[in-house]
């Protein structure tokens, strides 16, 4: 049996041939140099499309731009522009098997999860965000002054739309991560220019052009193709962009920080994260296994939010390790695209080669490493690896992996694993695994990072905000938090 992308559905192939390259103002631009898209699975090519460059950065800004300025999608009433985005979740709704296959065929993920997730997900998150549309709100405020005599005052705020958004994506789930961003701006009013990453560019086109279907007005959301260090510098630097919102790597963020305030445009950054599980003598152990397995392995570790180092109490230790181990030992290595395999592709050979380097250096340093790694087959697959009895020290345990790499390491005090824990420099997610209520309501407001769950792991809701603490970034997604963040908040004083 097949699962390249002949053994996609007519739509995909479709699309595949129709897509050739950025996406501005409503119409695909073929002009540029060609790069391949590939299908992790084989290496194979999957499409060409031609990327963009400086100056074509510099247009699809321009016409964002136009956009904003000629308030085509911004004066359309909060009910319209509602209706308009309410229409867009059918659309993804309704073309969602299509475009699960084709984040699948790009990504390399478990179509399962590409329909569940990425997808379905998604068709929440937009219909959630849609409502805010129509409920922003500013304040009145009292004032106090008293000069000149006799004056009166009306005052309140106002919450308008912050202008043109750069977002930049990464290349782990870029559909569901473009409309995390390109949602709640376009809720708030804003027109949006975004760039995918050059791995995954594909379902974002698609995208783009069901933002036009469902009513969004050309110009408003458009997609530039291109490298990281040409268009992604040239969006985060460009005078004309009032807010750059970024997810990636902390280096990269960093550099999008800078660029952002040298001309003063606000700026939000999701960087990942070396997520810890803390798993308390009282755990209940088949819960804490399976929210490993779930945390840990979703989308193979290619998740911001991924548990990867794992504090066990030295009482439950060789039995967690044993239980993973077992869980993920010959679990069949296939294509996202069939539905039978467990183990599917990293984005990229590059990542397969980072994450199987990793394994290298850890077993290097005497790590014991109880299952996978390599898999001998074309594609760029990882099996999950289960590193037991680790030391906090090791590189395994301190730096983001983005693999299927489960390190676990044993604890004797609380106080000592509540130390470990927040002995990182990153802090984007924890989770805290007990049965005991007290145990919990006491730690959970001690461990340094921006989400903390108890007793479940990688449980994302539109309504509840997630960002980073410390080295995982600045700012909130989800939520009306989300939406504010695209706004400018103006004070407006009427004298009487
Ligand atoms: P990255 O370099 O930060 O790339 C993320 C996005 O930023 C891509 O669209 C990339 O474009 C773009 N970019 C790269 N350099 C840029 C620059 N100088 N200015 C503006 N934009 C730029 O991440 P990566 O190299 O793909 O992955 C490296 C590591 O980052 C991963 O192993 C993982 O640890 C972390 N990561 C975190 C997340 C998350 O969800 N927080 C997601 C992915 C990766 P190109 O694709 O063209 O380079
Ligand atoms: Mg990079």
């Amino acid at each position: 049996m097949s699962y390249d992308k002949m053994s996609a559905s007519e739509p995909v192939q479709a699309f595949l041939e129709r897509a050739t390259g950025s996406f501005i103002d409503g119409r695909f631009r073929a002009q540029g140099n060609a790069r391949d898209v590939l299908d992790p699975a084989t290496g194979g090519r999957l499409a060409t499309l031609a990327e963009g460059d400086g100056a074509l950065a510099d247009e699809a800004v321009a016409l964002t731009k136009a956009s904003f300025d000629d308030r085509r999608w911004r004066d359309l009433s909060p009910a319209v522009r509602e209706r308009i985005l309410l229409r867009f979740a059918d659309l993804i709704e309704r073309h969602g098997e299509e475009l699960a296959q084709i984040e699948t065929l790009n990504q390399g993920k478990s179509i399962h999860i590409a329909r569940a997730v990425d997808v379905g997900f998604s068709v929440d998150f937009v219909r959630y965000m849609a409502g805010w549309t129509t409920k922003l709100e500013g304040s009145t405020r009292e004032m106090s002054i008293g000069m000149p005599e006799g004056a009166q005052f009306n005052a309140y705020t106002l919450r308008q739309p912050l202008g043109v958004v750069a977002a930049i994506v990464p290349w782990n789930f870029p559909l569901m991560i473009a409309l995390w961003k390109v949602v709640p701006a376009l809720a708030a009013g804003c027109s949006v220019v975004l760039k995918p990453a050059s791995e995954t560019p594909l379902s974002v086109l698609r995208l783009a052009e069901l933002a036009i279907e469902a009513g969004v007005p050309r110009g408003v959301f458009n997609v530039v193709l291109g490298s990281g260090s040409v268009v992604g510098t040239r969006l985060a630097e460009h005078p004309d962009v009032h807010k750059v919102t970024f997810t990636g790597s902390t280096a990269v963020g960093k550099q999008i920080g800078h660029a952002a305030v040298e001309h003063m445009a606000h700026f939000s950054l999701e960087l990942g994260g070396k997520n810890p599980m803390l798993v308390l003598e009282d755990a209940d152990l088949d819960k804490a296994v399976g929210g490993a397995l779930m945390g840990g392995l979703l989308n193979q570790g290619q998740v911001c939010a991924a548990a990867s180092r794992f504090y066990v109490h030295r009482s439950l230790h060789d039995e967690f390790c044993r239980r993973l181990a077992e869980a993920v030992d010959g679990m069949a290595a296939g294509p996202g695209m069939d539905p039978q395999a467990q183990v599917t592709p990293l984005v990229s050979q590059r990542q397969q080669r980072s994450v199987l380097d990793y394994i290298d250096r850890a077993r290097a340093q005497g790590a014991d490493i109880h299952v996978g790694g390599a898999v001998p087959k074309e594609g760029f697959y990882v099996s999950p690896v289960v590193i037991s009895g680790a030391d906090h020290g090791m590189e395994v345990a301190r730096e983001e992996v983005f693999g299927p790499v489960l390190t676990v390491i044993p604890f004797d005090d609380v106080e000592e694993a509540i130390a470990l824990v927040n002995d990182s420099d990153l802090g984007l997610a924890a989770s805290l695994w007990t049965e005991s209520l007290s145990q919990a309501m006491r730690l959970t407001p001690r461990i340094e990072a921006g989400t903390v769950w108890v007793n479940t792991h990688v449980t994302l809701d539109a309504s509840l905000p997630f960002g980073g603490f410390k080295m995982s970034g600045l700012g909130k997604e989800f939520g009306p938090e989300a939406v504010n963040a695209y706004t400018e908040l103006k004070s407006v004083c009427i004298a009487y």
